[in-house]
């Protein structure tokens, strides 16, 4: 892991922090899913995708809730225990890559989100931004 490129994550209390190697990220993202949308509290949450080989864990107290999505896949949202922080997701028909909280990310200013999922549930008072591609739902189902 280049040191130059760490990215480091936690949650809003501290407890729970994350790293991985910036260079490995696969693409970011918004989701306008109403998953997202209630574990969040905002109209949209906007991912990283980062391979669990670049991905550390490095302390906290990280719980997790699995609920089965559209698709009949598993989708798994891990947070802190202790403050509630969303922290990051994995879901079963895309093993190996985590989805993590863009806004878990000490400096977040690089990310750049390529298109948006779920535009079909977007608030009208959510902005769904139309210069990247959008998804009405997940783009590969
Ligand atoms: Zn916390
Ligand atoms: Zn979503």
């Amino acid at each position: 892991m280049g040191q130059s490129d760490l990215q480091a994550g936690a949650c809003l209390c501290g407890a729970s922090r994350f790293e991985f190697d910036g260079s490995a990220v696969v693409s970011a993202h918004h989701c306008h899913c109403r998953d997202c949308q209630r574990s969040t509290g905002s109209s949209m949450t906007t991912i990283v995708l980062v391979p669990d080989s670049s991905f550390r864990e490095l302390e906290g107290d990280v719980g997790d809730f699995t609920v089965t999505g559209e698709s009949g896949g598993q989708v798994t949202r891990c947070f802190c225990r202790q403050c509630g922080s969303p922290l990051y997701s994995h879901v079963s028909i895309m093993p190996g890559v985590k989805f993590v909280k863009a806004a878990a990310l000490e400096d977040a200013s690089w990310v750049q989100p390529i298109s948006s999922f779920w535009t079909s549930s977007a608030q009208p008072w959510g902005h769904v931004d139309t210069a990247i591609d959008g998804f009405e739902r997940n783009p590969a189902g």
